[in-house]
């Protein structure tokens, strides 16, 4: 029996040998991509990992990604090693292999944060960075609440009241939507989209092109904490419900798989999702794509440790007590200590797996 709990990992420097080892031990072929641009908080280099199982030419690949928000990592990163430990791969369906991704941004893996090096949301970064940006009117009002020069009790309540009043006028999730949709107007924000493709998105394309080119069927899940109840994992559809992939992956998934566009899930409408980058470099194989959101604590609490966290790293002292409290809040919010919530991963993520096996092959 694997401990599921032992497959989750408290920093970046302690999963990524686990996650190489355990890849190593199912068979797997290792590669590694250096981040040049940026160290872990202890001078450490970063990478990121891909680990493919099966034949060079499989029809079908399964493609898990662990990392896409940095911090997140914790939870995929500890649902790859126990696919990896329990011996999936050696239970991979005739004609299907696996590709896991490993620390997608290692830099937010590493310091404890959901955005990459260059303070960019991975997953409002896929966007053409030629053609105009999305406009967001709400995060626009909210800028100055969402980083304030202090933080303190006197700054935290000013920064409620303003919040306050945006939801009685647009509700609560309308306030959600206007802080998580992404923005392309203040690079010291949160949910910012970036200027150009950052290195992980360059990266995973390359990534997708390499090890995915011949496959015919892909299927991506891709790892998410934050929304939702605790340790639910939400399957969440971000391509428009008119997509053909969107009825393939609701015939995978079932009902209950969700939508942000079709208003039936606890995340707002984003652009610039990450996992669109595989239909984009895959044109000819059939891409059928998920997140799957594991629900930690409430809205406003994990909202509220995003904001700590970009205030402390634009504006306070990350060696100080308050930075330190906040740290530590942060990785809770997206990654909360104990066994129960791991050990939830994993069931939903096993049964998710399964179900994108099967839709791959058809059976
Ligand atoms: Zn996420």
């Amino acid at each position: 029996m694997v401990s599921v709990s032992g497959c989750f990992s408290e920093s970046y420097a302690e999963a990524r040998p686990k996650f190489c080892s355990a890849a190593a031990d199912a068979g797997g072929a290792l590669r590694s991509w250096l981040n040049p641009k940026a160290r872990g908080p202890n001078g450490e280099a970063l990478y990121l990992d891909t680990a493919r199982f099966g034949a060079a030419d499989a029809a079908n690949m399964l493609v898990l990604i662990a990392g896409t928000h940095g911090v997140e990592g914790h939870c995929g990163s500890g649902a790859e090693i126990a696919w990896l430990r329990s011996g999936e791969a050696a239970r991979l369906p005739r004609d299907t292999g696996a590709l896991l991704i490993h620390a997608i941004n290692p830099y937010g893996f590493a310091w404890t944060r959901r955005v990459t090096e260059d303070n960019v949301d991975l997953n409002r970064n896929f966007v053409d960075h030629h053609r105009g940006y999305p406009s967001n009117d709400g995060y626009l009002a909210l800028a100055d609440a969402i980083l304030p020069h202090e933080w303190n009790d006197a700054s935290k309540a000013e920064t409620e009241r303003v919040f306050a009043a945006y939801a009685q006028k647009h509700g609560a999730f309308g306030l959600q939507g206007a802080i998580s949709a992404g923005q392309y107007t203040h690079p010291d924000g949160i949910f910012f989209g970036g200027v150009d493709p950052t290195w992980s998105n360059r990266t995973v394309r390359a990534i997708a092109r390499d090890e995915l080119s011949r496959a015919q069927r892909v299927a991506v899940i891709d790892f998410h904490t934050g929304l939702g109840p605790f340790g639910h994992g939400e399957l969440i559809c971000t391509v428009p419900p008119s997509a053909k992939s969107f009825a393939r992956a609701k015939a995978w998934y079932g009902d209950e798989m969700t939508s942000p566009e079709g208003g039936t899930s606890t995340s707002a409408v984003v652009v610039g999702c990450m996992t669109d980058a595989f239909p984009q470099e895959l044109p000819d194989a059939e891409v059928t794509s998920i997140a799957i959101e594991y629900g930690t604590y409430p809205v406003p609490d994990v909202l509220g440790a995003v904001r700590a966290d970009n205030w402390l790293h634009h504006r306070g002292d990350l060696a100080s007590a308050l930075g330190r409290t906040l740290k530590a809040d942060m990785k809770e919010r997206f990654f909360p200590a104990g066994d129960k919530w791991r050990e939830m991963v994993w069931l939903r993520a096993e049964q998710t797996i399964g179900w994108a096996a099967k839709g791959l092959t058809g059976k």
